[in-house]
């Protein structure tokens, strides 16, 4: 008997043979599906999060309902989409954070960025922090989360990425303060510290293609990518106390340039830190001066 197919060339609307959970699996890969994601659809599909559990169901069956399903969601994936999209969601800093095309798929370098952003947060101790561009709120949540005595401000110039943010706040109930803008036109006060992961690609980067279905207001900026680098360096000292941080995410080749941009501004102690590939991929400064 011929093996029943998830990835046929049959019109999607034909019924498919029951599947089980491991042949499921083994057809989105051979289809070109990373190991991973495969499971993460699966799990979704059948609304299971632990793959110790796949592990342990995989010949439970499909029913063919599920497996049309399945195929559409793999279709989905090997055409681009994230995962995150597909699921509604996304782990980032602990935090279970929804999201959808609204806003950029938050990765998981970003977390170097939270990292390096709470060794300037003193435990226990108030503090004031601004996240721009945030997107699904994922930075400024993780930093609320981790230190519940600051008050962080977050920042977005898109009003659907702010609806985004807010709903994960309240309903991981985080007091961020929400404010819409572009960068911090339309911020009052000073901070402490200054985080953001702005958009950094250049316009007509190749990899653009294969980001098609996030944001292209979240992802490219100018002809060099630092369009908006510029334009959070040049804002940032008028909005921070004297001692204060500013620390940015950026490209994986723009380390030199976004150091010296921060030390041509006036930013003293510029350093940069690699990000889980090895690159250079998040750069700071710290303001010495009174505004
Ligand atoms: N790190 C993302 C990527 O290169 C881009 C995020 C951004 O532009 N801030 O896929």
């Amino acid at each position: 008997m011929p093996k029943p197919a998830l990835f046929t060339t049959a019109p999607i609307s034909a019924p498919i043979d029951a599947l089980t959970l491991a042949q499921a699996l083994r057809q989105a890969q051979q289809a070109g599906l990373e190991r991973i994601d495969a499971q993460l659809l699966l799990l979704h599909l059948l609304g299971h999060n632990s793959r110790a559990w796949l592990l342990t169901h995989d010949d439970q069956l499909l029913t063919p309902a599920q497996a049309q399903q399945y195929a559409a969601l793999c279709a989905q994936r090997l055409d681009a989409v994230p995962v995150a999209y597909l699921t509604g969601c996304k782990e980032f800093f602990g935090l279970p954070l929804q999201v959808d095309a609204r806003v950029l798929d938050p990765r998981p370098d970003t977390e170097i960025l939270v990292e390096w952003a709470l060794e300037h947060m003193p435990p226990h101790t108030p503090c004031r922090v601004a996240d721009l561009g945030t997107g699904s709120g994922a930075i400024a949540l993780a930093l609320q989360h981790q230190r519940p005595q600051a008050s962080v401000t977050a920042v977005d110039v898109s009003a659907d990425a702010l609806a985004v943010a807010q709903a994960n706040a309240q309903r991981l109930q985080l007091p961020v303060r929400f404010i819409q803008g572009a960068w911090l036109s339309r911020v009052d006060g000073v901070f402490d510290l200054i985080v953001s992961n702005p958009p950094y690609i250049r316009q007509d980067d190749p990899h653009m293609a294969a980001l098609r279905h996030e944001p292209r207001q979240a992802l490219t900026s100018g002809a060099d990518g630092l369009d908006d680098i510029r334009a959070i360096a040049a804002q940032a000292p008028a909005h921070l106390h004297p001692g204060g941080w500013l620390l940015l995410e950026h490209g994986w080749d723009q380390a030199e340039a976004v150091q010296t941009l921060l030390r041509q501004t006036g930013f003293a102690h510029v350093c940069s830190r690699q990000d889980l590939a090895g690159q250079w991929r998040c750069t700071g400064g710290q303001w010495l001066n009174q505004n």
